[in-house]
């Protein structure tokens, strides 16, 4: 899945709203970081940890959970007992586990089970399925009624059991379960034996029960009619609606199950190591087409006006793969050199946009089909636009999903970052087809095995298929995206336990795809391509079709050696003769498993300590936390690719940092040393001494001495050591008087996204004349390089991306030369009714201006309505969040909560931007609490969308009276909010601003009247 559509695609236009106000300001692909529950516990060999809000679940191993807390009286029946032949084995284990639990969150108490919905004991008392009934093959029926908004369905289900058990558990939730049969030994004509049904809805789950237990090895069919409503949401099997070019109101339904919905659907094994084949059937009336994972194979009339389409059998799957749409949409095909059909479909009126992601996706998918060297197993691949869509994209295996704005691309109206964003996403989705879909984590706490590969194959493939888009230029300004949530105490390893549906959509985080992104990156740098590139195929190889744990991807890399190793039969590589850099492999033998489980296994990232001495470079690593002065001694250590420049050496020189210090020495002394050369690595660093007055005079002198990546690590290392104190807040404000001078993407966006959120604090404590004062400095420091800009589209993606921002910047803070220009291109814009094609790198800061008007709104609005382009939308909706006019905004809000004239997928953006505007963010804040339950109804409690939300209208606060008023709406919400980590976060991140801004802002007043300033 693509959890950042809302920067994703539209990266500049989000990452302006950070002009307009944010903290976190996130460089094109930021995701305001959802986050999840405290996890600190789950570390613990055994703990206790509260589960659907009230209960207490013991976690070990899998399969042996016990529940020992005060159970939620709606799930759990107190007067159920276990089974007595458990008991001695429960109470032993309790009594080891109350040893180590914590007094407060868990008493020693019966386990009991829970009331099924009838009042009848439901016999299965955990969040995941037993494992001893296995489903081979779905047969699956469904009849989708758009006119009545209903759906009914047959599933039929090939089991077999692996111990005796008359109880076949299975997830259902909100379907209306009518019958329920088994037959025995497969095939139709065996006798059917009516099942018993029970339903425990807190826990999602079924309970068929059998009259006598079923026979081990033996297949079973289970056959389940059921009914449901279309969903109102944005997964399950959910409705959606478009408005035709004439008015007209359609209706069709859609598919989103990633990560627990398909049992919404349809009831199933929902969880993806239960893998089968699917044989799937839609009903649908003649005006309307479905789609599915496979190829339709024949189409049946069953009745008059209802036709049934029969898609050919999956491959082995997971559930929340599988995917279906009955629609009216029209597509457009091509054929891969290898014969698999590609086709987008979209609404009739946007067809003519999908010629961009079809070609692309033609290109992705062969260059996968060669890189991985696994041909793609479907015929066919479907790509679908739909209307109404919560994330970015998602992709179902042969028909992946997309948001209009993710897929169509309008030649004429679209914007370069939307060209690119289209690629990334496209690029992820048909990455997943082998990284996800063909080899499948066992368990969401690996989500990032797919995830951050699918993000890192986003670079890989892009790079080589699109070089044109130089994405290399500024994929990894995505690793201080990640750092930034990881450097909070509220962060979680990589893989972290989870357990009920709230914490497994809190996985899909920047944790997850980022920092997976990264330190997959930062281990190809340390292997080698080629070498990296062998470990990934042979892991996707040996594991095709199955599921897989962490280890099971660092033991495929462990046999892995880099160009010109060899390797031992221990499974280390050492280097030949010929090599001369990378003297650690030979010395310490490459074990890739240890390496890669301190930065898995463990939150948060290594600062390491630079001193030099002469020749000797003295190393330090410690664990980087915001928030107190001294890093804690956590004990926590990593194994460290360190690399690094030198004056002397433009050559990389490398260092495995394994121990909390070491010491290496140079060749000869130098006059400046840079480390995390190219921000290949996932750490930052400081240095002591003279050392940041070296790098800064470098800066100032000759700064193309350094990549551009490894200027935008400086400033961003800078700004990162000013948090704890290592470095003051006038040394890093002197290192970015050098962007003067600076013309490239990276520094210039990073040097914003360190400046911006100063003032966006101070915006929030109403310091009017040093915020002026401040605000001015940074239009002075960029002016020369806004003054370049032309008003055009000319140049390379990340010159135009720069342009589309510092013009935005420039006219949002009033730097007259661009108002006057912008105001003269919208004068001619409206007098043209709306049709005067505008170059769209400036589109953004004319719509921007525009929109400062109450009748220059009003246009922008009625264009909003009429524009079948989703970039002009998302470039008008931003423009009508910045109004300061605060009833407009609240109609904005309102409007976009209801979805009758704004869609509802809107709302979160809107939300959020609103959320950054000076004049709108206290109606944010009182729309998200006054909203909170139907927020949480619509987008899912855990979500990427809430977690945006919750941060996008709290995390830039910096007072102490917001503080409290955040603690308390969120301590209020109980089980309903209050355990998100992305709560945690935003009160972490308010209370670092608060102590930032009450130790900084005095030195920061006073270094703006600092003398040097006047020249720039
Ligand atoms: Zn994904």
């Amino acid at each position: 899945m693509w959890v950042e559509h809302l920067r994703g695609v539209r990266g500049p236009l989000v990452w302006v709203g950070q002009f307009c106000a944010s903290v976190s300001l996130f460089f094109l692909f930021r995701v305001c970081s959802p986050t999840s529950l405290q996890t600190e516990t789950l570390n613990k060999p055994a703990f206790c940890r509260a589960v659907l809000g009230s209960c207490f679940v013991l976690r070990r191993a899998r399969g042996s959970r016990l529940i020992c807390g005060a159970i939620s009286s709606k799930m759990i029946s107190p007067s159920i007992k276990w089974p007595l032949a458990t008991r001695p084995l429960l109470l032993s284990t309790l009594l080891i586990l109350l040893t180590v639990a914590t007094p407060s969150s868990c008493q020693s108490r019966e386990p009991t089970f829970p009331k099924a919905s009838n009042g009848a004991p439901f016999p299965w008392n955990k969040m995941r399925l037993p494992e001893h009934i296995i489903p081979a093959h779905y047969d699956l029926m469904i009849h989708a009624n758009l006119t009545t908004l209903t759906f009914g369905g047959t599933t039929q289900i090939e089991i077999t059991a692996s111990k005796p058990t008359s109880t076949i558990i299975l997830h259902s939730h909100h379907l209306q379960v009518s019958k329920a049969t088994l037959r025995k030994g497969g095939g139709e004509r065996q006798a059917e034996e009516p099942l018993r049904v029970l339903e425990n809805p807190p826990q999602e789950q079924i309970a068929l029960l059998a009259s006598e237990p079923l026979v081990v090895g033996l297949p079973y069919t289970i056959v389940i009619d059921y009914a449901g409503n279309l969903s109102e949401s944005f997964h399950g099997f959910y409705k959606s609606t478009y408005r035709t070019k004439e008015g007209e109101v359609r209706v069709l339904a859609s598919t989103q199950f990633e990560p627990t919905a398909a049992r919404m659907a349809f009831p199933c094994f929902d969880e993806p190591a239960f893998k089968a084949s699917f044989l799937i059937k839609i009903r649908r009336e003649p005006r309307h087409l479905a789609i599915s994972n496979m190829p339709l194979v024949k189409s049946v009339t069953v009745a008059e006006g209802l036709i049934e389409d029969h898609f050919d059998v999956t491959v082995k799957m997971s559930t929340y793969l599988v995917a279906f749409i009955v629609s009216d949409f029209k597509s457009v095909s091509k054929m891969t050199k290898s014969g698999v059909k590609v086709s987008v479909y979209a609404v009739p009126d946007k067809i003519n946009q999908v010629d961009y992601a079809l070609d692309a996706a033609v290109t992705l998918l062969e260059f996968y089909e060669d890189y991985f060297n696994i041909p793609y197993p479907l015929p066919k691949q479907d790509l679908a636009a739909i209307p109404d869509f919560q994330s970015g994209a998602m992709e179902n295996w042969g028909l992946t999903t997309y948001r209009e704005s993710s897929l169509l691309f309008d030649a004429e109206k679209s914007s370069a970052s939307s060209k690119l964003g289209i690629t990334m996403t496209v690029s992820h989705e048909l990455a997943h087809q082998w990284f996800g879909n063909l080899v499948t984590m066992e368990w969401w706490n690996d989500l990032w095995l797919k995830e951050g590969f699918a993000k890192f194959m986003e670079f890989v493939s892009v790079s080589v298929t699109h070089p044109e888009l130089k994405v290399e230029e500024y994929f990894f300004g995505k690793c201080f995206k990640a750092m930034e949530v990881d450097a909070l105490n509220s962060s979680h390893p990589v893989s972290t336990p989870v357990e009920n549906p709230a914490q497994i959509q809190e996985m899909f985080d920047d944790v997850s795809y980022d920092k997976g992104a990264c330190i997959l990156n930062m281990l190809r740098d340390y292997l080698g391509a080629d070498a990296f590139k062998s470990g990934i195929v042979k892991y996707l190889q040996k594991y095709s079709y199955k599921n897989t744990k962490n280890e099971d991807l660092w033991n495929s890399m462990a046999s892995i050696c880099p160009t010109g190793d060899t390797q031992h039969t221990d499974g280390f590589c050492s280097r030949g003769e010929h090599s001369s850099s990378t003297a650690h492999w030979r010395r310490e033998g490459l074990d890739v498993k240890t390496m890669m489980n301190t930065w898995t296994l463990q939150k948060g990232f290594p600062l390491i300590t630079i001193t030099v001495r002469g020749r000797n470079v003295h190393m330090k690593q410690e664990y980087y936390v915001k928030g107190v002065a001294d890093a804690p001694e956590t004990g926590l250590l990593w194994h460290v690719p360190l690399t690094f420049i030198t004056s002397k050496s433009d050559a990389v020189q490398r260092f495995l940092l394994k121990t909390r210090t070491d010491v290496l020495i140079l060749p000869e002394e130098v006059e400046w040393i840079k480390f995390n050369v190219g921000m290949n690595g996932y750490y930052i660093v400081h240095y002591e001494d003279d050392g940041w007055d070296s790098l800064t005079g470098l800066l100032k002198g000759t700064h193309t001495a350094i990549s551009s990546n490894d200027r935008a690590s400086l400033i961003n290392n800078a700004f990162q050591l000013v948090s704890i104190g290592k470095l003051s807040i006038e040394k890093a404000l002197d290192l970015t008087l050098y962007l003067k001078q600076e013309t490239e993407i990276m520094p210039v966006f990073q040097g914003l996204n360190e400046l911006i959120p100063m003032y966006k604090l101070m915006e929030k404590r109403e310091m009017n004349e040093v915020e002026t004062q401040f605000k001015a400095f940074l239009i002075r420091l960029l002016q020369g390089l806004i003054d370049r800009q032309t008003w055009t589209d000319e140049g390379s993606v990340s010159e135009r991306m720069l342009r589309s921002q510092l013009l935005l910047l420039a006219c949002v803070r009033k730097y007259q030369p661009c108002v006057q220009k912008a105001e003269d291109y919208f004068r001619q814009w409206q007098e043209a009714g709306g049709n005067l094609s505008l170059p769209n790198d400036v589109t953004l800061a004319v719509f921007a201006v525009g929109a400062q008007t109450l009748e220059g709104w009003d246009f922008l609005y009625s264009k909003y309505q009429s524009s079948l382009s989703s970039t002009e939308k998302n470039q008008i909706e931003f423009a009508l969040c910045i109004s300061q006019n605060k009833e407009k905004l609240q109609w904005l809000l309102d409007q976009s909560f209801k979805g009758d004239v704004i869609k509802t997928q809107e709302f979160p953006d809107i939300l959020r931007a609103i959320g950054r505007n000076p004049v709108g963010y206290p109606l944010a804040w009182q729309f998200l609490r006054e909203n909170w339950n139907k927020l949480v109804q619509k987008f899912e409690l855990g979500s990427n969308s809430i977690a945006y939300m919750v941060t996008g209208t709290t995390n830039q606060f910096s007072t102490r009276a917001r503080l409290e008023e955040v603690k308390e709406f969120f301590s209020s919400l109980k089980e309903n909010g209050s355990q998100l980590r992305c709560v945690q976060q935003t009160i972490e991140t308010i209370e670092e601003n608060i102590r930032w801004m009450d130790k900084n802002f005095d030195k920061i007043k006073a270094w703006l009247q600092n003398e040097q300033l006047n020249l720039l």
